[in-house]
C-alpha cells in the first residue's frame, strides 16, 4: 500500500516536473496554484486519492487497523478506502452477510 501512494507521488511530480516553481513540485505545504497548462484535473484527481492513501495509512499506524476482526488476516487497503469502517475482510463479510442476511448489511 505504500508503494500505491509512492507511485501517486511520482505520478503527480511527473505531471509537475516542467513547472520551475518547487511550490508546485510540494503537494503536502499545499495546493494554491497551477499553471495553466497542466492537467489540474488529473492532478486534482491524483491528489485526492494521496489524501485518501495518507488518511488510510495515518489510521492503519495509529490503530493498528485494518485485521479482519474473524480471521485476523489483513482487510485489504483498496477494501478499506471503499469502506473504511469495514471490520471483517471480504470473504469474512461475505460469510457474515449470509449468516446474517436479515440484518440488511451492506455487502461490497
Ligand atoms: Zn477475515
Amino acid at each position: 500500500m505504500q508503494k500505491r501512494y509512492l507511485a501517486l507521488q511520482d505520478e503527480i511530480h511527473n505531471e509537475l516536473e516542467h513547472t520551475p516553481d518547487p511550490r508546485f513540485i510540494d503537494l503536502t505545504s499545499g495546493f494554491s496554484g497551477i499553471p495553466d497548462d497542466i492537467d489540474t484535473a488529473r492532478v486534482d484527481r491524483q491528489v485526492n486519492e494521496m489524501r485518501q492513501l495518507e488518511e488510510a495509512l495515518k489510521q492503519l499506524n495509529d490503530l493498528n487497523f485494518g485485521d479482519c476482526i474473524d480471521c485476523t488476516n489483513e482487510i485489504g487497503f483498496e477494501r478499506l478506502l471503499a469502506y473504511p469502517a469495514a471490520q471483517r475482510c471480504i470473504n469474512c463479510q461475505k460469510h457474515h452477510d449470509r449468516m446474517y442476511r436479515h440484518e440488511a448489511s451492506p455487502t461490497l
